[in-house]
C-alpha cells in the first residue's frame, strides 16, 4: 500500500519556536521535505542562500509573482515571503510529504488552493512567555520586535481556521506533538492509496 503526498502547513506568532520545532521535526522524519521560500528580506547573520530562504530582490521577487511562479505570497514585517509552486507540487505529484512554514496570510490562501492541506498553528502559553523569548533570542531589533509584538492579538485570532493548535510551554513535549500529528495523518484512510 502506497500512501498520498501531504501538504502540512505551520503557523504561528513570531518567536514562538516554530523554527526550533520544524528543525526537529524535520530530523525525526526521513521521508518529510521542508520547502524554502524565496524573500526580498536581508539574510541574518548565519543564514545561508538556498537554506534557510532564496533571498531575491524585490524585482525578481515581482517577476516571480508575475510568472506565477509562486504558490502564494505575502507581505510580512515589510518584507515579501513566498513559496515556490513547482517544488511543492512535484512533491506531492511523487507522494512524497512536504512542510511549509507560513504565516496566516499565506496559510489561509493556501487553504483556499489546497482544501487536503493539513494545519497546524503553534501557539504560546502567554503573551508574557513570548515576548520574553523574542528577547532571549536576541535576533531582531527593537523595532521589529515592536511590530511583532502589535500583530500578535490579531494573529492568535486566526487560530480558528487551523486543524490542530499546538501550545508551546516545553519544547520536546511540542515537538513529540506535531511529530504525533504527523504521524496520526499519514495513517489516514483518505490518505492511503489503493
Ligand atoms: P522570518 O523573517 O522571521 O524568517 O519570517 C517572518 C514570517 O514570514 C514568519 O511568520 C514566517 O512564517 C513567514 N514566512 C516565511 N516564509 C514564508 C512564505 O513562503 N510565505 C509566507 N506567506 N510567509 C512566510
Amino acid at each position: 500500500m502506497f500512501r498520498k503526498g501531504i501538504l502540512f502547513v505551520i503557523s504561528g506568532p513570531s518567536g514562538v519556536g516554530k523554527g526550533t520545532i520544524i528543525d526537529s521535526v524535520i530530523s525525526n522524519f526521513s521521508d518529510l521535505n521542508l520547502s524554502v521560500s524565496v524573500t526580498t528580506r536581508e539574510p541574518r547573520a548565519n543564514e545561508i542562500d538556498g537554506r534557510e530562504y532564496f533571498f531575491v530582490p524585490v524585482s525578481k521577487f515581482q517577476q516571480m509573482v508575475a510568472d506565477g511562479e509562486l504558490l502564494e505570497w505575502a507581505k510580512v514585517y515589510d518584507n515579501f515571503y513566498g513559496t515556490p509552486r513547482q517544488m511543492v507540487l512535484d512533491h506531492l505529484k511523487s507522494n512524497q510529504d512536504i512542510l511549509l512554514e507560513l504565516d496566516i496570510q499565506g496559510a489561509l490562501k493556501v487553504k483556499k488552493t489546497m482544501p487536503n492541506a493539513v494545519f497546524i498553528f503553534i501557539a504560546p502559553p502567554s503573551f508574557e512567555d513570548l515576548m520574553q523569548r523574542i528577547e532571549k533570542r536576541g535576533k531582531d531589533s527593537q523595532s521589529s520586535i515592536e511590530t511583532r509584538m502589535k500583530s500578535y492579538e490579531s494573529e492568535m485570532q486566526y487560530m480558528e481556521y487551523y486543524d490542530y493548535v499546538v501550545i508551546n510551554e516545553n519544547l520536546n513535549i511540542a515537538i513529540s506533538v506535531v511529530s504525533a500529528i504527523i504521524t496520526a495523518e499519514r495513517c489516514r484512510y483518505n490518505n492511503i492509496l489503493r
